[in-house]
């Protein structure tokens, strides 16, 4: 879910032949740093018993289907690096979130072990690499996010999430403000203001965990996609690689299609 273009393109960059201490380095050499293979692009934590790495298997077979029916099909094959304690998410540079994206190269953690957080990065690197350059730069993160949340189907991120939220009156962003978060710094600035941060504490109080932002993005982008179906998203990404912008596009393909 932590997903940034600036780590992106840095893993990029370093991987061209830079040098660097980023963390998620070693995930181009994860065989290296306590990883072991289990398929071709699918790495598990040293010491993985048989049944999670049975686990990770069905979590992929699930995931892609999830990509492939919001897509049509499947292009991208992202490498998966799947830890199964804190101290190996940490290692690789994940820090509290449950799961990331550096590129075409996924990092659950022991948290986001499941087909649900493994579809959710997969869609941004689907979505990455159906893009031009130009057309993901310009993406809104809001989007990508709430597609992400829409096709992994996280119960954490739901509508039933939603509906809580509204029901207990809990701080969300609305939509033109959901809107307004179009870069993945805005996108995190506002992840923590609506109390992400406070989740440790309303466990410890025995209060529900709140996600209002992920899930007011896929309370926007879930009905839109479930309109406008593969072909629209498709139509979106053509539309982006032409060189059409976001915000004119987005608002006629919802009318047209409501
Ligand atoms: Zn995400």
């Amino acid at each position: 879910m932590k997903y940034s273009k600036m780590a992106a393109l840095v893993l990029l960059t370093v991987s061209l032949g830079g040098c660097g201490n980023l963390l998620g380095i070693k995930l181009l050499a994860p065989e290296r740093f306590g990883m072991d293979g289990v398929a071709e692009g699918v790495y598990i934590e040293t010491g993985a018993d048989a049944q999670a790495v049975a686990d990770l298997r069905a979590a992929m077979l699930r995931a892609e289907a999830a990509i492939r029916a919001a897509y049509g099909n499947v292009v991208s094959r992202p490498v998966v690096h799947a830890c199964r304690t804190e101290g190996c998410y940490e290692a690789f540079g994940g820090m509290g979130s449950r799961a990331k994206v550096y590129g075409d190269r996924i990092l659950l953690s022991p948290r986001g072990f499941n087909w649900h957080f493994l579809a959710h990065e997969w869609s941004h690197a689907e979505l990455r690499t159906r893009l031009n350059f130009s057309a993901w730069w310009r993406l809104p993160t809001w989007f990508d996010e709430g597609l992400a949340v829409s096709v992994s189907e996280a119960p954490e991120h739901s509508e039933a999430h939603w509906q809580f939220l509204v029901a207990q009156d809990i701080p969300r962003p609305g939509r033109d403000e959901l809107m307004g978060f179009a870069s993945s710094r805005l996108w995190m600035d506002a992840v923590r203001r609506y109390g992400v941060t406070q989740n440790a504490q309303r466990r410890a109080t025995g209060a529900p965990e709140v996600r209002p932002v992920y899930a007011a993005a896929g309370h926007e982008v879930r009905p839109w996609l479930s309109r406008v179906g593969s072909a629209g998203l498709l139509a979106l990404i053509e539309g982006l690689n032409r060189g059409q912008v976001f915000d004119a596009l987005y608002p006629v393909m919802a009318r047209v299609t409501e």
